[in-house]
């Protein structure tokens, strides 16, 4: 076994950590183990992961369940090509997807990640148009505020002004309107939904689909809006038959307290990305859920078929865990879990609101977000997150949580002392 001081220097030497510099590089903490919801550093420290591994670890890390599962498809197969093949993992998950989803949605093609999701979701709108003899609805509508991912394609469905701003020449113009503003808890303004309006009259010849993320603007906005929104919103589509795309990919699986993020409005999307949480984020795999409608005509369209193909498509040890996954949901009060947690975080966070550093604290299930005017440094931070023993990954003007669902009540009051410290700027370094 490698010490931590050879894991580090070889870190040092070859690797590149996402979002950072390979000249000088923030620090990183070596892992030997993770349980629950405890990472355990090189040196014996653990810390309580109040991020889900961003937003994945759902029941946890390393739950039995889900290693047994890959342990046990690992003695039959690891891995086959999904064209001309099919499998038991991936037929079983593709069920409990459609049971899962909200309306018609039980047509599943499978990715592996999330970026990938969305990519094969503008793919699809542009196919169903290309099909029904559209030619001109090549491009995609989205609000700003969102996050989709990374990848070129989904880069340009992020907001704009956000994280990927420097590749703006690299990617295809697609048309935004407004982000949501009405709190998700506040009242409805019709103005909030006008710019949409509007874009769609001017631009509906030229969108195949729509694309967001359902209630929730994670990593461009850390924000939840009104359910009314989307109600709107499917209105519009059907009425111009543009796809509806939600990407359910942070919200899906029970994060905001509703399996999916669609409940919280009633209605269901034509096209839906799931990742992250779909393997209780042991393994990688994404999905892209449709109805028959959209599949069939696809698949009448001239191609005669959906024009894509990733290589781990399918992956069947992911597959296996996801199977497994869905079933762990039927298996303990995840609701009730999810609703713990939001209560706690209310309470404990709501007290924070009171001070002048703090623009807005923000909860929804199993989410809290302190919106704040400045955030410490990764320094302090790193300090910080090895005195409390507490995984926290501030960005932005947001700290945030969302942690496993089955975390323990001494370990939330645990991260919700450390967001108090952050927020408080109370924290010293000690
Ligand atoms: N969509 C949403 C809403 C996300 O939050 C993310 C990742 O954070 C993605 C897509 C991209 O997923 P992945 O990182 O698996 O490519």
């Amino acid at each position: 076994m490698m010490s931590a001081e050879a894991i580090l220097a070889l870190d040092r030497k070859h690797v590149w950590h996402p979002y950072d510099s390979m000249t000088n590089p923030v620090p990183v903490n070596p892992v030997v183990r993770a349980e629950g919801c405890r990472i355990t550093l090189a040196d014996g420290t653990t810390l309580v992961d109040a991020l889900s591994s961003w937003w994945c670890v759902c029941h946890g890390h390393n739950h039995p369940a889900l290693t047994e599962a890959i342990r046990r498809q690992s003695e039959k197969f690891n891995q086959v090509m999904f064209a001309g093949f099919t499998h038991e993992p991936a037929v079983r998950l593709a069920e409990l997807l459609s049971e899962a989803a909200p309306g018609d949605l039980d047509r599943v093609f499978f990715a592996d990640s999330g970026s990938v999701a969305v990519e094969c979701a503008a793919k699809m709108a542009v196919q169903y148009q290309l099909a029904r003899g559209r030619r001109s609805r090549t491009r995609m509508a989205t609000v700003r505020g969102g996050y989709h991912g990374d990848t070129a394609g989904a880069m340009a469905l992020c907001d704009p002004e956000g994280m990927n701003r420097l590749f703006s020449g690299l990617l295809v113009q697609h048309f935004f309107a407004e982000k949501p503003t009405c709190r998700f808890d506040g009242v409805f303004a019709e103005e909030d939904f006008a710019s949409i309006e509007e874009l769609i009259r001017q631009r509906e010849g030229e969108i195949a689909g729509f694309i967001l993320e359902p209630i929730f603007q994670g990593a461009n906005a850390m924000n939840f809006y009104h359910p009314e929104y989307l109600r709107k919103l499917r209105a519009l589509c059907d009425r111009y038959d543009i796809v509806l795309v939600f990407d359910e990919v942070a919200t899906g699986f029970g994060r905001l307290g509703k399996f999916f993020a669609a409940e919280f409005a009633g209605v269901a999307p034509d096209v839906m990305c799931v990742g992250k949480g779909l393997t209780g984020g042991s393994i990688t795999l994404s999905a892209v859920l449709t109805t028959g409608r959209i599949a069939d005509a696809i698949s009448r369209g001239e191609e005669g078929r959906f024009m894509h193909g990733p290589t781990f498509m399918a992956n069947p040890l992911a597959c296996a865990a996801g199977v497994v996954s869905l079933e762990l949901f039927k298996q303990y009060d995840w609701a009730g879990a999810v609703g713990r947690i939001e209560s706690k975080f209310r309470e404990g966070l709501a007290p924070l609101r009171n001070l002048p550093q703090v623009k807005d604290v923000r909860v929804l299930g199993a989410v809290a977000v302190v919106e704040l005017e400045s955030l410490p440094t990764y320094e302090e931070m790193q300090r910080m997150v090895r005195s409390t023993g507490v995984w926290l990954r501030p960005f932005g003007h947001w700290l945030y949580s969302m942690p496993p669902f089955v975390i323990q009540e001494e370990e939330l009051s645990q991260v919700i002392s450390a967001m108090r410290l952050v927020a408080e700027g109370s924290f010293r370094g000690k």
